[in-house]
């Protein structure tokens, strides 16, 4: 899989797609990411990537055309299955897009900064568009990134124990069960009798018990739909 990063700010991307999970698939050979300052496609001699809004509302608001050469230089090489632009007005994202999106082959996420991109960009050629959230954070790096580890860790190989994304909070509309590890008590906390019985089959109902449970108390709407 290959994942293209558009930005004007590629250096808020370095940091979490270096490390951790993502950094190891990356060194595995799992999935390419590459991170493309908008700034090679800027205009005139100081390579500018935006101006101001017709209208004049406050804020700048980035270009077609550094957006529209960036894209065109990328699909020459090969073809896209979608082109996301990250926005607080978008589909939110939840787990079943990640899985979804962890099955392409090749996908351009554009981020926005400052007051957001031109129209045009959003009507002609962005396929998709994703939000992390109701509510603004400065630029699409962040939720870019978040959008990118999303999908990485589902890629197999990515996680050491595969099953581990599968046990995640969401993968089955169900919130995670507690999890504990060693000491098995602490200050007088203990971790509960059932995980220390050595019972597999104890332990997974009672993980499948807190999981219905907890779903039910802090997420109720997961479980609502399935009914
Ligand atoms: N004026 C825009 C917000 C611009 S914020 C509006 O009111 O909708 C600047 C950029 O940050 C956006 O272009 C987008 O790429 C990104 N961004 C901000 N909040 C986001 C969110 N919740 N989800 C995804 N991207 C977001």
């Amino acid at each position: 899989m290959r994942i293209d990063i558009l930005t004007v700010v590629p250096e808020l991307l370095e940091s979490p797609l270096s490390h951790s999970i993502v950094g190891r698939a990356i060194a595995k050979g799992l999935v390419e990411i590459h991170v493309h300052n908008l700034r090679k496609y800027g205009i005139g001699p100081r390579r500018n990537v935006d101006d101001y809004s017709y209208g004049g509302d406050a804020g700048m608001v980035l270009m077609v055309e550094p957006v529209f050469k960036m894209i065109e230089e990328l699909k020459a090489e090969r073809s896209y299955d979608e082109v996301i632009y990250m926005s607080p007005d978008g589909e939110i994202l939840t787990q079943g897009i990640a899985n979804e999106l962890s099955l392409k082959e090749n996908i351009i996420i554009l981020c926005g900064h400052y007051k957001g991109i031109d129209h045009r960009i959003r009507e002609h050629l962005v396929t998709r568009e994703i939000s992390i959230g109701d509510y603004v954070v400065s630029g699409g790096e962040i939720p870019a990134a978040i959008v990118a580890d999303s999908i990485v860790r589902l890629i197999p190989g990515a996680l050491t124990d595969e099953t581990s994304a599968l046990s995640d909070s969401f993968q089955d509309d169900l919130l995670s069960p507690p999890i504990y590890t060693r000491p098995a008590e602490f200050n007088g906390w203990k971790v509960p009798d059932v995980l220390l019985s050595g019972n597999p089959k104890l332990i997974r109902e009672w993980q499948d018990k807190q999981a219905l449970e907890r779903t039910a108390a802090l997420r109720p709407n997961l479980l609502n739909k399935n009914i």
